[in-house]
């Protein structure tokens, strides 16, 4: 953490306990005092934590824990993102091995962190992103008009005819679909890259505003994705340094 500005206090891997609000599930978050859309940082005031809930059995432990972290202000750099290598190990480096390991478990059970869990609630979440009524893991990845597009748009031209929006098909094409080790590469970390985005999307635009327009998602993990490539300063000969040119 730097100065809480980025990282959404719910949604983000902050605590390095996982996600808040898997933790105290969807209703609770009124209780703390923190908005569903709050990022760390507004959790704080006058250099103090502000999250209420110390005297409840369920949040005790939670609220003890935040407290021990340093508390972010205006002076520390920004909040900066980590890739998980393995359980507990982060670092600022990219592997796309050791981030493709991690996706088979965290998704592991076909369900979405709250989207499914609300449901045994007799709780419906709709589709921040195209307003479908009933928000599954299929439907967000990709059956979604929105998350297809994009999808389609930045991965049709390395899975070809193949493409289409469902998950358990495009997990397989990315396991063994690449006709060679360099479009195997990129094509996980396209997957990767828009798996991410669309999730993060998902979850800013919960109880906020509207989601990001489809062409500046597509235009920012295109970037994202080709400043990735460039900063693994491969060897000249390698597959990869082509993809640069793509
Ligand atoms: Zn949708």
């Amino acid at each position: 953490m730097g100065n809480g500005k980025q990282a959404f206090f719910w949604h983000d891997n902050w605590l390095r306990s996982g996600k808040l609000i898997d933790i105290t599930g969807a209703t609770c978050t009124r209780y703390q005092g923190v908005a569903r859309s709050a990022r760390v940082c507004d959790a704080v005031s006058t250099g103090q934590w502000r999250v209420r809930g110390q005297r409840s059995r369920n949040f005790h432990e939670l609220h003890h824990k935040i407290q021990l972290e340093p508390v972010p202000n205006n002076l520390m750099a920004n909040d900066q993102f980590l890739w998980r290598h393995e359980a507990y190990v982060y670092k600022d480096s990219f592997n796309a091995s050791k981030t493709w390991e991690q996706i088979p478990n965290k998704w592991n059970g076909n369900k979405l962190a709250t989207g499914d869990r609300l449901r045994k609630w007799g709780i419906q979440q709709g589709c921040v992103l195209c307003g479908e009524r009933d928000e599954t893991r299929d439907h967000l990845f990709f059956a979604c008009p929105y998350s297809y597009t994009v999808w389609d748009r930045l991965a049709s031209r390395l899975v070809g005819r193949r493409i289409n929006p469902d998950w358990q098909d495009m997990l397989r094409f990315i396991q063994t679909g690449a006709s060679n080790r360099a479009d195997q590469v990129l094509i996980r970390l396209v997957f990767q890259a828009v798996v991410y985005n669309v999730w993060r999307e998902r979850n800013g635009c919960r109880h906020q505003h509207s989601p990001r327009g489809i062409e500046q998602m597509i235009k920012a993990i295109h970037k994202g994705v080709k400043n990735m490539i460039s900063s693994l300063r491969y060897p000249w000969n390698h597959p990869l340094n082509g993809l640069l040119r793509r």
